[in-house]
């Protein structure tokens, strides 16, 4: 039998419309891979296996009676744990919803569902999404599969490790301040941020909720763009969701695939590189830009002065935001409680152990910005910067299409390395976090590797709000140019990981 965990989700759902695979199969392949490599990279926190057949014996059911089916019908696909799952355990990495196991589906879930994609199981997060490495999960830290001693980016390091290590074809993020894009570049996969409101939030547990936005995870642009049709889209039950059609995102992708990028002005970001980026990171950016030129593209410098006060005003929004977002953990109404002699103790105790450092850092952080006679002063002053923030987009759109930078400003740390320096930790995020403040869509694609450490490089692409179709049109050209110029893709570059027995 051929094994398809190497293939992508397009090819999968192919070889599952011609015959040639069933998604029982296929699904078994994913669970034996994540049997075979995940004690050591540590991507998921529950494996769904039983869930996962049930719903590929259904699908190929379907199938062998001849109803039509949604494009990728039995290509399984992993969710990160701050997506709500019925019946299956959502924790958000955190201790303090261990074992809780929700009653209903978010919406991007019901959606997943409703594809027919089997769900393998949950991925390893920083604990409610606070975090750049996964080290800050109350589980234990994902491992980068391109070098097990390494970070493999946060918060959602899980999802973009099961894909580089073929333990899923798919997987689905969130990103409030980078947490899809940052994982992907330092993997070496795609990773797709839409537009504020075009994905319902609707069940996935909040961080910050004027910036969060669930997105696609996978090994190719046009992975991306498929899983994206599938999740986007109008949902009543999220007040913030767009009501406009689903971008056309597999349509951009057939053409940056086939045509030129002839008119199209790509806006490189002066405050997104320079100083403080890594040499290699900043060659293998270059090089992107050459091939963009080659296939078109016009290449200006645009300006966004605001943007050296973006990691400062994300770092005060985002905590006030989480300290009223994380109030619901009261040990009443979810998960974890230490029960003691009164309510108030038993919340108070609860909180101090389910909760860690870094949540407990945010959660004094915001609560200390919004308090009376300093909300002016710190949120306020935040706020403004936004709005400056988001007139540099607007002025920078008006003389470019897309806009471009590194992901990040190196490649993959070790693990530990930044644990004890929050400050070092958020600058992970310095080229991720305007596009969140500003509700625009970013993708993350793989640019090569480093030479001087042989480690993966992401390039970021951000389009205005509700053109995330140019995304994928110029990522999907970018990509096309750059793996033929690698002779295949990035990942097949990657070590082997060891597999047990
Ligand atoms: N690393 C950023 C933070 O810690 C981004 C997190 C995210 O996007 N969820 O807040």
């Amino acid at each position: 039998m051929t094994d398809y965990t190497r293939a992508t989700a397009t090819e999968q759902a192919a070889a599952l419309a011609a015959g040639d695979v069933t998604s029982v199969e296929l699904t078994q392949q994913h669970l034996d891979r994540i049997a075979a490599v995940d004690g050591p990279v540590h991507a998921f926190l529950h494996v769904s296996d039983e869930i996962a057949l049930t719903a590929a014996a259904a699908v190929d059911a379907a199938r062998a009676a001849g109803e039509e089916l949604p494009a990728l019908a039995g290509v399984p696909i992993a969710v990160k744990d701050v997506l709500v799952t019925e019946g299956i355990p959502t924790t958000a990495g955190s201790r303090i919803l261990e074992g809780w196991v929700p009653p209903y589906d978010g919406t991007v879930t019901a959606r997943l569902r409703a594809a027919r994609m089997p769900i393998l199981g949950k991925t390893n997060m920083d604990e409610f999404a606070m975090g750049s490495s996964t080290e800050f999960s109350g589980y234990g830290p994902t491992h980068n599969p391109w070098d097990l001693d390494r970070i493999p980016g946060g918060s959602g390091g899980g999802s973009a490790a099961a894909v580089a290590a073929y333990e899923a074809p798919l997987a689905i993020g969130s990103d409030t301040g980078g947490s899809i894009r940052q994982p992907a570049a330092v993997t070496g996969t795609v990773g797709v941020k839409p537009t504020y409101g075009g994905v319902s939030r609707y069940g996935a547990i909040a961080l910050a909720s004027s910036l969060d936005q669930l997105g696609p995870v996978a090994r190719t642009v046009a992975d991306t763009a498929a899983l994206h049709e599938v999740m986007g889209g109008h949902d009543p039950k999220d007040a913030t969701s767009l009501d406009e059609p689903v971008p056309a995102c597999t349509a951009a992708v057939a053409q940056g695939v086939d045509g030129d990028l002839k008119g199209v002005k790509v806006g490189v970001v002066e405050q997104l590189g320079g100083e403080g980026y890594q040499d290699g990171v900043r060659s293998r950016f270059e090089e992107s830009l050459d091939l963009l030129r080659a296939r078109g593209a016009e290449t200006v410098e645009v300006s966004c002065p605001s943007f050296e006060y973006a990691l400062a005003a994300y770092y005060l929004i985002l905590p006030s935001e989480a300290s009223s977002n994380l109030a619901k953990f009261d040990s009443v109404r979810f998960g974890m409680r230490v029960e003691k002699d009164n309510v108030e103790n038993t919340m108070r105790a609860t909180r101090a152990e389910g909760f860690g450092d870094e949540v407990k850092r945010r959660i004094i952080l915001g609560t200390y910005a919004l308090s009376a006679g300093y909300y002016d002063a710190y949120y306020g002053s935040a706020q403004k910067v936004r709005t400056l923030i988001q007139r540099d987009f607007a002025a920078a759109f008006g003389k470019a299409d897309v806009l471009v930078s590194p992901t990040t400003p190196t490649t993959p740390f070790k693990l530990g390395e930044r644990l004890d320096d929050p400050l070092a930790m958020y600058l992970n995020d310095v080229a991720t976090i305007p596009a969140n403040l500003a509700g625009i869509p970013g993708m993350s694609l793989p640019a090569g590797l480093a030479p001087e450490d042989g480690l993966p490089v992401g390039f970021q692409i951000l389009a205005p709000a509700h053109e995330d179709a140019r995304l994928y049109r110029v990522g999907a050209a970018l990509e096309a140019d750059l793996v033929a110029s690698w002779g295949g893709p990035l990942l097949a570059q990657a070590p082997e990981l060891e597999v047990a027995k």
